[in-house]
């Protein structure tokens, strides 16, 4: 194995922080029913990993982590999920808010 960088210069900071958001993503992904204060200080890693290394958060997610509360949303739990065409709207029943989500439909 090759000596480890220190990884000053961006573009590596930059890929270890999308690779911290991807194995959150993971860690949200997985706790929704199970765990979720797994999942929300999951949601709050990723909301500060993201806004301080400038990297996106994966579509996906977005519709399920409230910026507001810093918290995972679970339908049925905290969390209300409407289809309208073809506009996905979670609200976070904590605080109202409404995420949008556009659905791409495969196959058509
Ligand atoms: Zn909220």
């Amino acid at each position: 194995m090759a000596g480890r960088r220190k990884g000053r210069d961006a573009a590596s900071r930059r890929k270890r922080a999308e690779k911290a958001v991807d194995h959150l993503a993971s860690l949200i992904d997985g706790s929704n029913s199970s765990n979720q204060t797994l999942g929300d200080s999951a949601a709050r890693d990723l909301l500060r990993t993201t806004k301080r290394h400038g990297v996106r958060a994966p579509a996906e997610l977005r519709s399920k982590i409230c910026r507001t509360c810093q918290q995972t949303l679970v339908p049925g739990r905290n969390a209300r999920v409407r289809i309208e065409s073809r506009v996905r709207k979670t609200t976070c029943l904590d605080c109202g808010r409404v995420i949008r989500t556009k659905l791409t439909v495969e196959g058509e």
